[in-house]
């Protein structure tokens, strides 16, 4: 999709800083970071929620998101970590890409979870 900045990045127009990639998805970093490595895991095909996701993917999609924490928590050095997908308006999403948050998580880094 022409307009969609996820497309974007994975068809390389606008710049990102890569944590890992596969044949279906890619991870890179948010620019807008809650924690240092906070990233988002994001299929290379434009789909909007989870639900519309190919049924064979869902393996590689863990598979990846696993990768891609066990990099984080190991370069950042973070104690813990949420793994959330906001999956439509009502939920935050405001990126129409399905995308994963990886957000690394330390004691008393007050980030709130929930809006
Ligand atoms: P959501 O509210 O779940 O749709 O989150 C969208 C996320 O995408 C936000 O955390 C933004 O900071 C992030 N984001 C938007 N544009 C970019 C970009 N060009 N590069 C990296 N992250 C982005
Ligand atoms: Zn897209």
């Amino acid at each position: 999709m022409e307009s969609c900045i996820f497309c974007k990045i994975i068809g390389g127009e606008v710049s990102s800083e890569k944590i890992t990639e596969t044949d279906n998805f890619l991870v890179f970093r948010d620019m807008n970071e809650k924690a240092p490595g906070h990233s988002l895991v994001v299929p290379k095909t434009h789909i909007k929620s989870f639900l519309e996701m190919d049924r064979e993917l869902y393996g590689e999609f863990m598979e990846v998101t696993k990768a891609a924490t066990e990099k984080i928590m190991k370069d950042y050095k973070h104690e813990s970590f949420n793994l959330i997908i906001n999956d439509g308006e009502a939920a935050g999403q405001v990126v129409s890409h399905l995308h994963l948050h990886i957000i690394p998580r330390n004691v008393g880094d007050g980030y709130k979870i929930c809006p």
